[in-house]
C-alpha cells in the first residue's frame, strides 16, 4: 500500500487567489484537448508548434469524418503492425509477404537502414532477393552500437545456410557508410560474398551538374563495358 501523499495533496488545494489567477489563464489558453491533439501531432517529423496548430485547428474546423478516421487507422497500426520475424521490416504477421514469397532468391539478401528504404529498392524492380532491416544504423557519437541495432540478428538471419550474397544498401552518409563497413567486415569474415551498392551518376544526369565526390566515386567504380 502506497500512503497518500499529504504534502503534494496540499500543494494541489489552491488559495482563492490562485483559483483566480488560474481561471483567468483558463480563458486566454486554448482547450486542454485541442492543446493535447496540437503537441500530439509535434510527434511527426518536420512538425513545429505552429504547423501542429494549423493541422489540428484544420481536422476540427473542416474534417473532423478524416480525423476520425485517421485516429481509428492510428489505433488499428498500433495494435497490428510489429517487426517480421525474419526480415525485421514492419509486418502484421509473423513473415511479411517478401519474405513469405517463393518468388524471391533465398540467396541474396540486401541490407537497408529502414522500411522505406526498403520501398525505394522494390520500386526499382530491379532486385529479387530478401532483405533485413536494420531500423538504424551505427551511430557511436549517439551511443548506437552494434548491440543497439541489433547486428546479432542479422548475422543469425545472413548465416542461415541459403544466402550466399550481401548487398549492403545503407545510405551513404557517414554513418550509412560506417554500418556497411562494420557489417561487411562482420559478414566476410564468415565467408559470406558482401556486395556494396555502386555510387555513380544518376540516371539523366549531365557531368557538369554532378557533384565532385559523385563524379570521382563513379571513375574509382567504372566497369568494363560490354558488348
Ligand atoms: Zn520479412
Amino acid at each position: 500500500m502506497v500512503k497518500p501523499d499529504l504534502d503534494a495533496a496540499r500543494k494541489l488545494t489552491l488559495t482563492p487567489m490562485e483559483t483566480k489567477s488560474v481561471t483567468r489563464n483558463v480563458t486566454l489558453t486554448p482547450l486542454g484537448s485541442l492543446e493535447e491533439l496540437t503537441q500530439a501531432l509535434r510527434c511527426l517529423p518536420g512538425v513545429g508548434p505552429k504547423a501542429a496548430q494549423r493541422m489540428a485547428l484544420h481536422l476540427l474546423q473542416h474534417d473532423r469524418d478524416g480525423a476520425q478516421r485517421l485516429s481509428r487507422a492510428l489505433e488499428a497500426a498500433m495494435q497490428a503492425i510489429r517487426h517480421c520475424e525474419r526480415c525485421n521490416t514492419f509486418t502484421e504477421g509473423e513473415l511479411c509477404a517478401l519474405c513469405r514469397s517463393s518468388k524471391r532468391d533465398p540467396a541474396l539478401l540486401c541490407v537497408v537502414e529502414t522500411p522505406a528504404d526498403l520501398f525505394m529498392i522494390e520500386h526499382t524492380q530491379a532486385y529479387g532477393g530478401l532483405y533485413f532491416v536494420l531500423m538504424g544504423r551505427l551511430s557511436p557519437l549517439d551511443g548506437i552500437g552494434p548491440k543497439e541495432i541489433r547486428l546479432d540478428r542479422l548475422l543469425k538471419r545472413a548465416l542461415d545456410g541459403v544466402v550466399r550474397e550481401v548487398v549492403l544498401a545503407t545510405n551513404f552518409t557517414n554513418e550509412g557508410e560506417a554500418t556497411a563497413h562494420y557489417v561487411g567486415e562482420m559478414l566476410a569474415a564468415r565467408g559470406l560474398t558482401v556486395t556494396r551498392l555502386a555510387r555513380g551518376v544518376p540516371v539523366g544526369g549531365e557531368l557538369e551538374y554532378v557533384d565532385s565526390g559523385t563524379l570521382a566515386q563513379a571513375l574509382r567504380e567504372r566497369r568494363a563495358l560490354s558488348g
